[in-house]
């Protein structure tokens, strides 16, 4: 099965064999797809015999830290000299899981400035100009199954070890709530099947990322849903909103909210969840949305960001309660689209 195009395939090709300076970047705050498909391109990278240089704007969750290279990643925020000179020297920079170079907060300037040739990798809608390869499709459930069919149309998939093939399933399984959405299309299950013919463990990956919370953060859980929880059934909508001070309560360490925004969904006629989580400086947004209600355009539109159509994210510069309120308000402009769906 060969979904990229050839013409794609060659011009891929020739950028990796013309490169010997190879950075891998990906997005602000990375998750499980982020992650995945930036150490599965890695781990191929090198069996293609590159010795690329993998970068995160910042740190990820320690859910994520059993991944296979982790101990060979390098933090922006931690290790800015390092991961700078990379970027200035590289002739090759592979962005992975974002379609704009915003999205790696304060790196920006230093890729866009940087005289590497660009390729953008990503199933995300609207993708950036600024690479000279685009391989973007939203019809992929995550980067790293976009990574896997770029690999197999290489005709590397003999290339796959299990290491690599870990990192692109987490990336699948993560990115589709372990096979709950973005997940209808066969070719994903086509690569998951030849994931699981180079020996991953999938119920470990799944333990590994799933069944790996602290006690606290089961907590924070429960007072989220039980206390924190509004609905909003004239507008099919349900929020959670967490201030710095409930999150110091509980002990939060990143990662701990991930996946909090789904859970309103799960109640009968709600068809949009938003999550507030108040940062130093800012409040961080999630979305969520089933069927037809185009989280995205609403985040692009009020809050300064974006991402896919029922999963995308934004954020605010208002207090929390104050976003909260606008948020309330705004909702109401929606309450036709919000109910049609
Ligand atoms: P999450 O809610 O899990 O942080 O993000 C969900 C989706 O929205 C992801 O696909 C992510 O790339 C996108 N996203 C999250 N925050 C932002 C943001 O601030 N700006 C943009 N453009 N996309 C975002
Ligand atoms: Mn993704």
């Amino acid at each position: 099965m060969k979904l990229i195009s050839e013409t794609i395939i060659n011009k891929f090709n020739n950028l990796i064999v013309q490169s010997n300076k190879i950075v891998i970047l990906t997005h602000y705050n990375p998750d499980g797809d982020a992650m995945g498909s930036s150490l599965a391109l890695f781990h191929y990278l090198i069996k293609k015999g590159k010795q690329p240089v993998l970068v995160t704007p910042n740190d990820y969750p320690t859910f994520l830290h059993w991944l296979p290279g982790n101990d060979k990643v390098f933090v922006y925020k931690r290790q800015n000299g390092t991961v700078l000179n990379a970027i200035k020297d590289a002739d090759l920079i592979f962005t992975l899981d974002f379609n704009n170079l915003d999205r790696t907060e304060g790196m920006e300037t230093f890729v866009k400035d940087s005289n590497a040739k660009k390729v953008l990798i990503d199933h995300h809608p609207e993708p950036g100009n600024y690479a000279d390869l685009v391989i973007s499709e939203t019809y992929y459930s995550s980067t790293a199954e976009l990574v896997f069919h770029i690999i197999e149309s290489m005709g590397d998939i003999e290339i796959i070890d299990e290491t690599i093939a870990e990192c692109i399933y987490t990336g699948i399984m993560t990115d589709t709530g372990s096979f709950n959405y973005n997940s209808s299309r066969s070719y994903t299950y086509y690569a998951v099947s030849k994931l699981l013919e180079k020996g991953i463990n999938k119920d470990k990956i799944h333990d590994n990322i799933y069944d790996n919370y602290s006690e606290d953060r089961m907590r924070l859980l429960g007072y989220c849903l039980n206390q924190k929880m509004e609905v909003l059934l004239e507008y099919n909508t349900a929020f959670i909103s967490l201030s710095k001070k409930e999150l110091k309560d509980f002990n939060f360490v990143p990662g701990d909210t991930e996946g909090f925004v789904n859970y309103p969904l799960s109640i009968k006629g709600i068809k949009f969840s938003a999550f507030f989580i108040e940062k130093d400086k800012q409040v961080k947004i999630s979305f969520r949305s089933k069927g037809k209600f185009a989280t995205n355009n609403f985040s692009e539109k009020h809050f300064n960001g974006g991402g896919h159509k029922n999963a995308s994210g934004g954020s605010s510069d208002l207090s929390l309660d104050e976003t909260v309120l606008r948020f309330k308000e705004l909702i109401k402009n929606y309450k036709k689209s919000l109910n049609e769906i």
